[in-house]
């Protein structure tokens, strides 16, 4: 089986298999990346004599819309963002379609405009949610207008040199010159690409994959042909692409558990009734547990249910799991029998059992330990076990929430039995 790395919440796990590779590249693709395609064609094919008049209309629609569902989703992030969009657009078209200045005066604007907004990107993917009617949110808002302010300044006082550093050139490549966009913004481009694809495989969110798709549509509108309705139709696309993100993360979140980033219970409840005639499904809970938090505080308690989580998240034999509440989660094997999953439910227990835990006594941080290096003595060494009742569906137990039931049923046998078992 081939297996991969994943970065999650700073750490790194191991994952199973192809298919899940498969999944998170379809999932960072769907929907920025096909929307960007569309536009794309929209741009290039039959349907171009429309573009004009899309132009005129577009930008209106995708500032207020954006502009509204920030405020009602309270995500400023994406105020910001139609913001910045649509003023980048305004003053491009400004200089370059009116009589505003001369062509080196609006190639200093453009210069400037395409290094600033990977950078302002970068910051709005990275800023901390504080609303826009709050202080930290006006002045926020305010390093908008100074750019602004800035960019008026290089254009009404070429003599003053600032454009000259937008196009330094710091590389001496051949095919570097074929892209019409000068080298300081093409590295805040290459630079901010990197940033958001980290940021992606750390969170795993809508949100930051509609970050990265932003950035390809900004620069989409800067290379791609003249500056005018081309232009404008990308720098909305990247302000839909962020309407859609944040809709998606909200109802990603609904679906997700914070704690553990497992799919939560509404999320399995779901996917019980989507199940075909024969699955098994187990029942996982932490042994004395609550002992465990009187002793070393919930913080440390939540930390050993993530590890815990990110085991069964990686559960071999396709196992899905979910946190069920509190200490217990639950994990179905679709279109597997009982007798095929046990072997599975057996590895995990005893994974989670030879793991131990290290605490550190003042700051009462934990960190894992792997089976083999708990040798005798580690000081402030803890272990945890899990119990596990498993079912199937079968005539007795033919709906979803029976076998789920049967499951649990399974583990109070588990538990009765001494705990830190597989039971059926
Ligand atoms: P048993 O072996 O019988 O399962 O014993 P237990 O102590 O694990 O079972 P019980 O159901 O009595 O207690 C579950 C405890 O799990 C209670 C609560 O303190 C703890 N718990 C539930 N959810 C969380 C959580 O999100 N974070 C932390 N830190 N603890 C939690
Ligand atoms: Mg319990
Ligand atoms: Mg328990």
């Amino acid at each position: 089986m081939t297996t991969k790395l994943e970065i999650q919440k700073g750490k790194l796990f191991l994952l199973k298999s192809g298919t899940s590779i498969a999944r998170a590249l379809f999932s960072f693709f769907i929907p920025g990346g096909l929307i960007l395609l569309v536009a794309f064609l929209l741009t290039r094919g039959q349907i171009v004599e429309a573009v004009p008049g899309l132009a005129r209309v577009y930008p209106w629609i995708i500032l207020i819309t954006g502009i509204l569902l920030g405020w009602r989703f309270n995500r400023s992030q994406l105020i910001f963002v139609v913001i910045v969009m649509a003023v980048a657009d305004r003053a491009l078209l400004h200089f370059y379609l009116t009589e505003a200045g001369s062509e080196g005066v609006a190639q200093a604007v453009y210069n400037a405009i395409s290094f600033l907004l990977p950078l302002n990107l970068a910051v709005f993917s990275l800023m901390k949610e504080r609303g826009i009617v709050s202080l930290d949110g006006l002045m926020r808002l305010s390093l908008i207008p100074m750019q602004v302010f800035g960019v008026a300044l290089i254009s009404h006082y070429p003599s003053l040199g600032f454009a000259v550093y937008f196009k330094h050139s710091f590389f001496n490549w051949p095919w570097l010159s074929k892209i019409p966009m000068a080298q300081p913004a093409l590295i805040a481009f290459v630079f901010v690409a990197f940033l958001l694809v980290i940021r992606y495989l750390q969170n795993r969110e809508a949100i930051d994959c509609g970050f990265f798709w932003v950035l390809v549509a900004s620069f989409f509108a800067l290379i791609l042909g003249e500056i005018g309705p081309v232009s404008t139709i990308f720098l909305s696309t990247a302000g839909l692409v962020l309407i859609i993100a944040v809709i998606e993360t909200s109802f990603g979140r609904a679906y997700r558990d914070e704690l553990t980033g497992l799919p939560a219970r509404r999320a399995l409840n779901e996917m019980l009734y989507k199940l075909g005639s024969r699955f098994t499904a187990a029942m996982v809970d932490i042994d004395h547990f609550k002992k465990f938090n009187d002793r070393y505080g919930h913080y440390v308690g939540d930390q050993v249910l993530r590890m815990i989580a990110s085991k069964l998240e990686n559960a071999t034999g396709g196992g899905r799991a979910f946190r069920y509440g509190g200490e217990e989660f639950v994990i179905v094997f679709p279109g597997k029998e009982m007798e095929d999953a046990y072997s599975h439910l057996e590895k995990l227990r005893k994974d989670v059992a030879e793991s131990g835990f290290f605490l550190r006594g003042g700051d009462r941080r934990i960190k894992e330990l792997k089976g083999k290096k708990t040798g005798k003595g580690s000081r402030g060494k803890t272990k945890v076990t899990i119990s596990i009742g498993v079912a199937e569906r079968n005539e007795q137990n033919s709906s979803p929430h029976q076998v789920v039931k049967a499951a649990d049923k399974a583990l109070y046998r588990a538990k009765k039995k001494g705990r830190n078992r597989v039971c059926r």
